[in-house]
């Protein structure tokens, strides 16, 4: 079990309420009664102008989550594995929680893969953990760069990518899809 938990950081709250993010994407249960569940927001970064632009957020609880990788051929899921296993790094993680920081931008400001600032990444994806009203700071929170994503991406099989883009098309349909930039990218979900 997660020892580390702090309140849920501004930065992974929703964008539409300035609130936590309170149901599943999925089941639509309460999530801040105690599921377990992880936040998924998505960016395009302009750092040279300040700016980015929010792709897609959720939240999503385990069950869901563990739902949607059943789906996943056995070869893609075995590819994932493989891949995060020797290419993601958690010292940054692992520093930060001996420091007891629970400040996000901290935790976020380096690709878990690729190890690049966040100010040097066009696109990224951030991660966290959270069980109710509480986030872990553990393994998580962390980023995952565009680049880093697009190493990702031939690992894939195409059956799970379809999957992949099925879930996105069926959650975020236009015209509600947060922003025109979704349709132009693979939706990962790791
Ligand atoms: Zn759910």
């Amino acid at each position: 079990m997660l020892n580390n938990f702090s309140d849920i950081p501004l930065l992974f709250y929703s964008s539409e309420t300035s609130t936590p993010i309170r149901h599943c994407l999925v089941c639509d249960r309460d999530l801040l009664e105690g599921a377990e569940y992880m936040i998924e927001k998505a960016f395009v970064n302009y750092p040279s102008v300040g700016t980015k632009d929010l792709v897609w957020e959720f939240a999503v609880c385990f069950e869901c989550m563990h739902d949607m990788k059943s789906d996943y051929s056995e070869e893609s899921h075995q590819r994932l594995t493989e891949f995060f296993q020797v290419n993601m790094h958690f010292d940054l993680q692992v520093d930060l929680e001996a420091q007891q920081n629970t400040n996000a931008e901290d935790w976020i400001s380096r690709c878990a893969i690729t190890g690049k600032h966040i100010d040097e990444c066009s696109q990224y994806q951030i991660y966290a953990y959270c069980v109710g009203n509480l986030c872990a700071f553990e393994n998580a929170p962390f980023m995952i760069s565009g680049e880093a994503m697009d190493q990702l991406i031939p690992l894939i099989s195409n059956k799970t990518l379809g999957a992949m883009n099925d879930f996105r098309d069926r959650y975020f349909p236009p015209p509600q899809d947060l922003s025109p930039l979704l349709k132009d990218r693979d939706f990962v979900f790791i």
